[in-house]
């Protein structure tokens, strides 16, 4: 998921700068008025989205033909998961276990709320100009959005449908869930790239890269834009043999990369892991200095990509 923010439950915001009250449920808007940076969160695990009233077999099938999916939650943001003002649904489950993960909370897919697509849709559709006056759109994150590939589908199909920009943020392990018709839906790709050096990939995230790197050259392939995007944690994946491997990788696919996110570690996440009874291994690691989030940049600008 996208790494420069933190996960929507626990209300403990940062700055994911929407500038206007942009929310089409709010009570008021206000259209001129900037505010204080804010994100549209649905607070304490919660989606606001959630279908009570559907029994057990229903939801089943409702999950198998990609009308039911299990959120995290959602948010409203700018300047993040893409371009433009986007509605960002952070979907639950993730097969990875990254030791920097910021959202422990979205590790299983049973803590979601399940949540149908007609009212993602639904609640899309209401912000389609906000999308369309800001170059936004939809982002499914997560999580791991790839788990839940026909709830994903449903929901990409729909908003295209409406015209909507779409871009998912995957770390591509599970791209194989992706089909081909699910991809002439996805406009953006988000790729995290966590490693280059498959050991340091196991190391960070407990599963392989191999899976990743199938991913970014089907979507090479199919020419959907991508955005690599590689988090930087001194002492796990700063080394300058592992960053030039993420970038000997993403340099396999320099026609549909139009940018490359070096996202430096932060602590935001720790009482998470601690709050949620699971062992937080970075513990003492502190975000990585100026001079080498540089170094790491410079890397990648070597090779010919725009940087951010
Ligand atoms: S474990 Fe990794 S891939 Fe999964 S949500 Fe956390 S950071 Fe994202």
């Amino acid at each position: 998921m996208a790494y420069d923010m933190q996960g929507a439950s626990d209300g403990s915001s940062i700055y994911l700068g929407m500038p206007f009250d942009l929310d089409p449920d709010a009570p008021e808007r206000r259209d001129q008025d900037f505010e204080a940076p804010q994100r549209r969160t649905m607070g304490a695990g919660t989606t606001g989205l959630a279908v009570t009233d559907v029994d057990h077999k229903d939801r089943l099938n409702m999950m198998r033909t990609g009308q039911l999916g299990s959120v995290h939650s959602w948010e409203l943001v700018t300047a993040v998961d893409g371009p433009g003002t986007r509605m960002t649904v952070f979907m639950a489950g993730c097969p990875l276990r990254c030791l920097y993960c910021h959202n422990p909370d979205t590790f299983k897919m049973k803590d979601g709320e399940p949540v149908t697509a007609d009212t993602l849709i639904k609640k899309l559709k209401r912000y389609r100009p906000v999308f369309k006056a800001t170059g936004g759109g939809v982002t499914l994150s997560g999580g791991e959005v790839l788990m839940q590939p026909r709830f994903a589908a449903t929901i990409l199909k729909g908003a295209h449908d409406l015209g909507i920009h779409t871009c998912i943020d995957t770390s591509g392990y599970l791209g194989a869930n992706c089909t081909d018709e699910m991809l002439q839906n996805i406009d953006l790709v988000l790729l995290d790239v966590k490693s280059g050096i498959p050991e340091t990939y196991k190391a960070t995230t407990g599963r392989e890269l191999q899976p990743t790197i199938d991913f970014g050259d089907r979507l090479a392939a199919a020419g959907i834009e991508v955005w690599a995007r590689f988090v930087l944690v001194p002492g796990l994946t700063d080394a300058y043999d592992n960053v030039e491997a993420v970038a000997d990788i993403i340099a396999r696919w320099p026609d549909n990369v139009s940018r490359v996110e070096v996202l430096p570690f932060h602590q935001m996440g720790r009482d998470k892991w601690e709050s949620l009874g699971y062992k937080y291994q970075l513990e003492d690691t502190e975000p990585p200095e100026p001079e080498l989030v540089e170094r790491v940049r410079d890397q990648f600008r070597a090779r010919g990509f725009y940087v951010k």
